[in-house]
């Protein structure tokens, strides 16, 4: 039987292009969690033909800004963490992007018994962003991400190594549209994950290096943190 004071949960920030979806993914193979990509869940939304989705493809593309803190606690709530796959914990991409979505996710990861372990702040210079941001590509069918010149060659020829799919730029990846996201992430972000060191959860990586380096660091430094926490628990259902 599973130990529910084992479940946890990870939250992972950072600018666009900063590669918390790649980070993510290696994680929750890690640590068998499930990988929560807020960004790629809204985009799925997006595609629908209702007033919902509607009015997130207009936040996302047009205006490139975030969406409301109802729309992704709801979305959390209801839905994701609803999700059998989700019950051990998560590895939440990308939320909480704002203040006033700390508190309401702290709350559900609390309900659903898979608690807030550690907050991971991913920095990488911005050249390095902007770079990243211009060849990459994603698949429209499966959502994975691709750099061209690193993981396919050419991104008009090639198709998705997963699913053999054509290749596309995500709508929002403009010049003008990574600019104004990296606008909100200092606005909005930045404050967020000031809470976090306030609050001594923060492990602050240094992304601007090779992917699979980084994901060991974080993997270490969790791994250090989940043991103290064994030996805590030990020690408190000894006394
Ligand atoms: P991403 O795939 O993480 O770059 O997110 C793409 C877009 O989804 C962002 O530019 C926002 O419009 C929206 N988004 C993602 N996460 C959040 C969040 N936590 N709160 C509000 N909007 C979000």
């Amino acid at each position: 039987m599973e130990k529910k004071q084992n479940f946890f949960s990870v939250v992972l920030l950072g600018p666009p292009g900063s590669g918390k979806s790649a980070q993510a993914l290696c994680l929750s193979k890690f640590f068998q969690l499930k990988h929560v990509d807020i960004g790629m869940e809204l985009r799925k939304v997006a595609q629908e033909d209702t007033p919902q989705g509607k009015e997130i493809y207009n936040y996302m593309y047009k205006e490139h800004s975030l969406i409301s803190d109802e729309i992704i606690e709801n979305l959390l709530q209801n839905d994701i963490c609803k999700r059998s796959e989700c019950r051990r914990g998560i590895i939440l991409d990308g939320a909480p992007r704002r203040i006033g979505q700390i508190e309401r996710i702290e709350k559900i990861l609390q309900k659903q018994e898979i608690p807030l372990l550690r907050v991971i702040s991913l920095s990488v210079k911005k050249e390095s962003l902007i770079k990243r941001i211009k060849h990459r590509y994603f698949c429209p069918r499966c959502f994975s991400f691709y750099i061209e010149g690193k993981d396919i060659q050419n991104a008009q020829k090639d198709l998705c190594p997963r699913c053999q799919y054509p290749l596309m730029k995500r709508e929002d990846d403009t010049l003008e549209g990574v600019e104004k996201r990296l606008n909100i992430f200092e606005e909005e972000t930045l404050p967020v994950i000031e809470e976090y060191r306030r609050k001594k959860i923060l492990l602050e990586i240094d992304g601007d290096r090779e992917g699979e380096i980084v994901c060991q660091n974080v993997y270490e430094q969790i791994t250090l943190i989940l043991r103290e926490k064994e030996y805590e628990n030990k020690n408190t259902s000894r006394n």
